[in-house]
């Protein structure tokens, strides 16, 4: 089965390399849970984290972010260049991803919302975290428009939350607490978990370490939701508080949530070209180019339950790209 992937992997390789002049693919990583999720089974974990780590290191080039945005501003970008990110700020980047970056030889950089550094929590694993400790089999989320549902077994809880997802997404920050407080009350939960996000300190090993630290800032609103004024705060304040943790310029800035045009628009990339960072990531799905926007740069979400279907999917992204490119041209 090993020589099967192997096989794979290696014919993956051939069918990427083939596709490479230059072009930068940058991967984005969430979690690397340290054992597999129980409610996201397909989410990464160390085992399978290692396994495509060991894959990237022997058929890639890896940069960090702000060495291949240089390479792409001076025309210089390497054959097979690609940058690994993780985005958020999860302890599990420290306690797992770190080590496997380090044995593999491997750099990436990490997008942090300060905000939920050392005891935080995101709004979307406050949900998760509900339906993960909900003792009941049964929730009425009438009052999210989802009605009655059943949560007797795991696959059920995947779903609801799937559907709250989006239900609470786009909601102004108070909204978002409100609605979570809500839950919390509807899943019969006081507490939630407080150890999901790093702490200070983990930044700073991170950092000690030789990746890269970006900014992601504060909260992690959706840009196109807040006025000026306050998207502005949102993206200084989160690379100022960064930068104070780890004694450091930040020059690189990830959008958050990141779709273009929908989640920040042209406003806010002109505001982070003007706050003096260097570049920046979304995640519309693609490859980059010399030539290409340093402040939009597309990033693809290395998905799927094996590393031959991982491979695949990834040499599809490049190929893709170039076809669209090609049919806009
Ligand atoms: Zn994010």
């Amino acid at each position: 089965m090993d020589s099967l992937v192997a096989m794979i992997a290696r014919s993956g390789t051939g069918l990427i390399g083939a596709l490479t002049s230059p072009r930068l693919s940058i991967l984005i990583f969430h979690r690397v849970h340290a054992r597999a999720d129980s409610i996201f089974p397909n989410e990464p974990d160390a085992a399978r984290f290692e396994r495509l780590m060991r894959f990237v290191s022997r058929s890639f080039r890896v940069l960090a972010l702000s060495e291949a945005v240089t390479c792409l501003a001076n025309g210089n970008l390497p054959s097979r260049a690609l940058v690994i990110t993780f985005d958020d700020g999860y302890a599990d980047n420290a306690e797992v991803a770190l080590p496997i970056l380090q044995r593999c030889g491997l750099t990436a950089t990490f997008f942090v919302s300060t905000g939920f550094l050392d005891g935080g929590r995101m709004w979307n694993d406050s949900v998760i975290e509900c339906l993960r400790a909900c003792r009941q089999i049964e929730i009425d989320l009438e009052s999210f428009g989802l009605g009655r549902n059943s949560i007797a077994d795991v696959s059920e809880r995947r779903r609801v939350i799937g559907s709250l997802l989006p239900k609470i997404k786009y909601l102004s920050l108070v909204e978002r607490e409100e609605a979570i407080v809500r839950l919390k009350k509807l899943c019969g939960l006081t507490d939630l978990p407080n150890n999901l996000m790093m702490r200070s300190e983990q930044v700073r090993e991170i950092h000690r370490a030789g990746m890269e630290i970006g900014a992601h800032t504060v909260r992690h609103p959706i840009l196109t939701s807040l006025s000026a004024t306050a998207a502005k705060y949102e993206i200084a304040e989160g690379r100022e508080q960064l930068q104070t943790i780890i004694d450091a310029p930040v020059a690189m800035f990830a959008y958050p949530n990141g779709k273009p045009d929908h989640d920040y628009n042209h406003y806010h990339v002109d505001l982070v070209r003007k706050m003096g960072f260097r570049g920046a990531v979304s995640t519309a799905p693609g490859v980059a180019r010399p030539g290409d926007d340093l402040f939009q740069l597309p990033r693809f979400t290395p998905w799927g339950n094996s590393l031959a279907t991982w491979v695949a999917r990834l040499a599809l992204n490049q190929r893709n790209t170039l076809y669209a490119k090609a049919a806009s041209a």
